[in-house]
């Protein structure tokens, strides 16, 4: 019986026992198991419950020995370990593939707590909603680094983020198996799934991950006396645009990133207590040592609706939160805050819900962040003045209108919040009243104010809120990366090598296909950006493999596989796609969203993907059928969603404000242009702003060798320990994995040229004089097939094609030469 070891990162290591670990020695793992339990071990996924020792056997040397009388994994998760007898870490591996098979498979691995499998090119993560110290504690990192140095080996450890980000690693250091030559050097990592599936808490251990190695490789290079060091050294940086900490290492900021974002883009939503409410790639940048050396960090589409209108049992922002409950007795009073509490703001008390079910701290977060700040380098200056910024955003939530008689205008109220707030912003109560109430028109050469009714007033309060969020956000954005030292908005798309002859690996965390009862403008844009990584990902392993397959004469049994550009036609073809004929409704002066929606069932009706009932359309509602699934979408409100533009008096005002800051962000401030253009404006809008966006990432992504990693979420209740099949079936039909997995089984996964193959393996053939061959013929002179009766092996016109099993075969005879 063939025992696979899983989870041995779970193992809790003595001191004693770490130095082989340390050492990179080979050692041997001997577990010994009731004997009983492996005659019932009759078929896959089997789970030995009683582990009675583990013994680690270095080489030659003493050895230790480690007892193990608890009982099973449930038990005490420190002291156990989990064995699967044939087990099926990697699901390409299943007898029998459907999707009851796979869903079984999941489920007795997420039972005995191994939330990591994997699919062929995709890791499966099933968030388990609970601790998991061991799976992440430092000696599993140390077992995956050293089977990235060590990989000859034939045994691999269990799937684990760590090794995704490892393979992703020894990639652009050309360390890894070689799979196409002709790949590219850059790297992604695409981590995907719907809200609370553990995309976030993904990209920190693949970030966690980096930073270790390239702490490993400080040591190793700038400190050969003293190789088993495992404390951070502290790399000074060199060139920094900016003001930036010095003292700090560079992995250390790139970390640090994250307590900043999540502050000012994160909220607890119905599915998510620390729901991310922007999509982020973060490029990070590897010189050729395999050191970290800058990062670059894109954001995608913070969601601003929530700033006014936080739904029932959602909060708004962290940082409002945070500040109110950690602001000092000096801050209170400069900022006019005095006893208040978020009860205390609209903005915040509207939702009714204020506190986090996942018990996390809101003081202890603001803590962290201001220390994450510190790191990163932000002045105490700034970081004061982007808490002016949050409390006159908490007062201007709290401004009131009193409409005039007739109902034409309205004035705004001069409350202590309107006081508070004009004097935060560094402008007069005068000023910030008719920048809200009156709206200048230019009309031929004459500026005409227009009086606005308290719902236009109300509207242009609004618009000033997201406005001056959305620019602090953006500046945020901009100083993270400025002290990462990597341009924002070079990285991606540029050609995206790193310099000094390194490379980058690219983390992408962004929101997953979204269906809900009621879905608006943005779940279009998440559900388009969805379609349009899907057809990457399709094209990734489902066209590539084919087309390759086909080109090199490789017998392939064909699979059909889904195509769903005709989706992202629909969404976004120039002229004729609905975010097209969207931004074309912008620019006319007096269009609305229902004489949008008319127009959009005009032009768009005999789309196959497109469907407007007629009970829909008395409502104003169209569906769309995705690679998901079908949903249906409101357009209520998607004009001024799309315009997304800060009233031109609103501009002005900023302008005459004396808080730097404000100046400083006013950048950002996508603002009505006055005499703007009919096409100003559709360039600005938010559909128009996002594809660019979107195209760009793609560009990017195509650049780089893409690692894909699906996270699942088990049930809705965000509970440890409950696996609901439906959920799972549905996610993981949304990821497209089920058809992965038949690709990727029945395809080759390694390949080499024929001379890069021959050069490495020509020890096996039967002419080990004449060197590497240069061509089919020479390959097939070489008698290779034959002499080593690999099945899975395959020769193409230009290369070698193998399965897994035959590629660990070869490459075990290999080192037994
Ligand atoms: P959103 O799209 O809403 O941002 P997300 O996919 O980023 O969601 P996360 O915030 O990463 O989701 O995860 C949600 C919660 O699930 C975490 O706060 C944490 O409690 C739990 N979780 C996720 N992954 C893990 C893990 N590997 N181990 C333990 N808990 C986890
Ligand atoms: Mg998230």
């Amino acid at each position: 019986v063939f025992i696979h070891l899983v989870n041995d990162h779970s193992l809790s290591l003595t001191d004693d026992e770490r130095h082989y670990f340390e050492d990179e020695k080979e050692f041997k793992v001997v577990i010994k198991v009731d004997k009983e339990q492996l005659k019932s071990a009759a078929h896959d996924d089997i789970k030995l419950r009683n582990i009675n020792s583990l013994t680690l056997d270095g080489n030659g040397g003493s050895s230790p020995t480690k007892d193990h009388k608890k009982n099973g994994v449930s038990d005490n998760e420190s002291s156990s370990i989990a064995v699967v007898v044939g087990g099926v870490d990697d699901l390409i591996g299943l007898t029998h593939l459907h999707e009851p098979a796979i869903l079984h498979a999941l489920r007795l691995r997420y039972d005995s707590d191994i939330i990591y499998t994997s699919t062929g090119p995709i890791l499966i993560a099933v968030n388990p909603f609970k601790p998991m110290p061991t799976l992440y504690q430092r000696n599993a990192m140390d077992l995956y680094r050293i089977q990235g140095n060590n990989k000859t080996k034939e045994t691999r450890l269990s799937p684990h983020v760590y090794q995704t980000a490892d393979d992703a690693y020894r990639q652009i250091r050309g360390e890894s198996r070689i799979e196409d030559t002709t790949n590219p050097v850059d790297q992604s990592i695409l981590v995907s799934g719907e809200s609370g599936a553990g995309k976030t808490v993904t990209t920190k251990i693949v970030l966690d991950y980096f930073a270790m190695l390239s702490k490993k490789c400080t040591s190793s290079t700038d400190d050969n006396s003293n190789n088993n060091n495992n404390t951070t050294t502290t790399t000074p940086r060199k060139s920094w645009g900016g003001s930036v900490n010095q003292d700090v290492s560079i992995e250390q900021q790139v970390l640090q990133s994250n307590p900043i974002l999540e502050a000012f883009g994160n909220a607890r939503t119905i599915r998510n207590d620390n729901s991310s409410r922007f999509g982020k790639y973060i490029d990070i940048a590897f010189d050729h040592n395999g050191k970290l050396i800058g990062a670059s960090i894109e954001t995608y589409l913070l969601e601003k609706v929530r700033l006014i209108h936080p739904a029932e049992k959602e909060r708004n922002y962290h940082i409002f939160y945070q500040f109110l409950s950690s602001a000092t007795a000096q801050q209170r009073q400069e900022f006019f805050l005095t006893t208040k509490t978020a009860i205390d703001f609209r903005l915040l008390s509207d939702s009714g819900t204020f506190d986090r079910r996942d018990g996390v701290d809101d003081c202890q977060t603001h803590f962290e962040m201001l220390t994450a700040m510190k790191t990163i380098g932000f002045s105490e200056e700034t970081i004061s003045s982007l808490m002016r910024l949050i409390s006159a955003i908490l007062f201007a939530g709290n401004m009131s209108f009193t409409p005039s008689d007739d109902g034409e205008s309205c004035k705004l109220d001069k409350t202590k919040s309107s006081l508070a707030c004009a004097a935060l912003l560094g402008i007069t109560f005068d000023g910030l009243s008719t920048a809200l109430t009156k709206r200048s028109i230019i009309a031929a050469d004459e500026t005409v104010l227009k009086l606005l009714t308290i719902e236009e007033s109300g509207k242009a309060c609004e618009a000033l809120i997201k406005a001056v969020y959305g620019a602090a956000f953006d500046f945020i954005v901009e100083k993270v990366n400025t002290s990462l030292d990597r341009d924002p908005r070079a990285t991606p798309g540029a050609s995206g090598s790193a310099p000094s002859g390194g490379a980058s690996i690219g983390v992408l965390d962004i929101f997953g296909f979204e269906t809900f009862d009621y879905n608006s403008f943005e779940q279009l844009c998440i559900n388009y950006t969805n379609e349009a990584l899907q057809q990457q990902f399709n094209r990734y392993v489902f066209k590539l493999e084919q087309q390759e397959y086909e080109k090199e004469g490789i017998l392939w049994k064909f699979i059909e596989f889904p195509d769903n550009q005709d989706v992202l036609n629909l969404i976004d073809v120039k002229h004729t796609g609905i975010m097209a004929l969207l931004d074309e409704q912008c620019i006319l002066p007096r269009s609305t969203d229902n004489k949008f929606t008319r127009y959009l069932y005009a032009r768009c009706d005999r789309h196959p993907r497109f469907s407007a009932s007629s009970a829909q359309r008395v409502d104003y509602l169209f569906s769309i059928e995705h690679y998901a699934g079908l949903v249906e979408y409101n357009t209520e409100g998607w004009l001024e969603k799309n315009k997304d533009q800060l009233p031109a008096s609103a501009a002005e005002l900023i302008k005459s404000s004396d808080f730097d800051l404000l100046l400083d962000i006013n950048r950002f401030v996508r603002a009505e242009g006055s005499g703007a253009g009919r096409g100003t404006v559709a360039t600005k809008s938010v559909s128009f702003q996002f594809a660019k966006q979107l195209r760009t990432l793609r560009s990017r992504i195509e650049t780089t060798v893409p690692h894909y990693i699906r996270c699942l979420k088990p049930n809705d209740e965000l509970c440890p320990d409950y696996f609901e099949p439906k959920n799972i079936v549905e996610q993981l039909r949304c990821g497209g994995v089920l058809e992965a997995v038949r690709v990727s089984r029945a395809g080759y996964p390694t390949r080499y040229p024929h001379d890069v193959f021959t050069a490495r393996y020509y020890i096996l053939g039967n002419r080990k004089d004449n060197g590497p061959a240069k061509n089919r013929e020479d390959f097939l002179a070489l008698d290779f097939p034959s002499r080593c009766a690999v099945a899975g092996l395959q020769l193409g016109r230009t290369k070698v094609f193998l399965r897994r099993e035959a590629f660990d075969r070869i490459e075990a005879m290999r080192s037994e030469k």
